[in-house]
């Protein structure tokens, strides 16, 4: 299948590439960059082979004791599903857009909550693997393969205070395309407060920009192209590393 990138990513860069569609759990990923709903990804218009999970992968049923989702389902059906059953966990997945393989993958999370936290077990095709198992970090986790499907062990009551939390702190991100963070935030300190220290808050290439309103977003302005999103981060990290002596790592992944 082809995807066009423009329109799917959520930063709305990039051209048309073909993505293999992967039907079935013996999958060889190998020699494939496995994208989920890029929400995450900032893709060239000359990106490496693709693939991605077919339809067949987006469920989710709670069977009374376990959350079971397919690698392709949205973060907005699993907080709607908890909402709607009352259980709690996966709050900060409110306005955390991804599906759940990128979720996992990126162990997405906000404020002290990230997606590793309930993950009970991930199937990679070969076989189901505890979360124990498996290292992460901050917006990392070593993966040995393709996410088709995880279990999450939930709370009962689904808090809405937490909800009201999570949604203040969205309503203070930028309204433009992006793919959330473009920086990690570097240990004891703000990619943020850096990118604004050395003067690019607000600064544009082309139609890409560091947002006016949190520095650390990347945003479409309209029109952006991958040189122009490229030529800023370059900026930033070289302006970063020579004010302040901090190499910023991205968070979001260049293809
Ligand atoms: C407005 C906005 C706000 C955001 N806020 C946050 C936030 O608060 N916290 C946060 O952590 N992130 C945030 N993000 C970033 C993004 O939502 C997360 O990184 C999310 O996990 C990406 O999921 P995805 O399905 O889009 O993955 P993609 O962007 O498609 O891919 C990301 C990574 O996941 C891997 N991947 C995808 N699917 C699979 C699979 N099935 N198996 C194995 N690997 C896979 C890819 O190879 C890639 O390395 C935000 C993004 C936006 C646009």
């Amino acid at each position: 299948m082809k995807i066009n990138f423009e329109k799917y990513s959520s930063i709305k860069i990039g051209g048309e590439a073909e993505v293999v569609e992967i039907r079935d759990r013996s999958f060889e990923p190998r020699g494939f960059f496995v994208i989920g709903a890029a929400c995450n990804l900032l893709v060239s218009p000359n990106p490496p082979p693709l693939a991605i999970l077919s339809r067949e992968f987006d469920y989710l049923r709670y069977d009374g004791e376990l959350l079971v989702v397919g690698g392709a389902c949205k973060s907005g059906k699993i907080v709607s599903l908890c909402r709607s059953r009352d259980l709690g966990g996966m709050e900060f997945l409110r306005g955390l857009p991804g599906s759940l393989g990128g979720l996992i993958a990126m162990n997405a999370g906000l404020k002290g909550r990230e997606i590793f936290d309930r993950l009970k077990w991930a199937d990679f095709g070969f076989g189901r693997v505890l979360a124990d198992e498996i290292a992460r970090g901050y917006r990392f986790a070593k993966l040995p393969g393709v996410v088709f499907e995880a279990a999450f062990e939930l709370d009962r009551g689904y808090d809405r205070g937490l909800e009201a939390e999570f949604d203040a702190v969205r309503s203070r991100h930028p309204k433009e395309p992006s793919a959330g963070s473009c920086f990690k935030n570097p240990p004891n300190g703000f990619a943020g407060r850096l990118i604004e220290a050395a003067g690019l808050k607000g600064f544009a290439i082309g139609g890409a920009a560091f947002s006016e309103i949190h520095a650390n977003f990347l945003v479409n302005k309209g029109g952006a192209t991958f040189d122009d999103a490229i030529s800023l981060i370059e900026l930033a990290r070289e302006r970063v590393l020579s004010e302040f002596g901090i190499t910023l790592e991205l968070e979001i992944k260049v293809l």
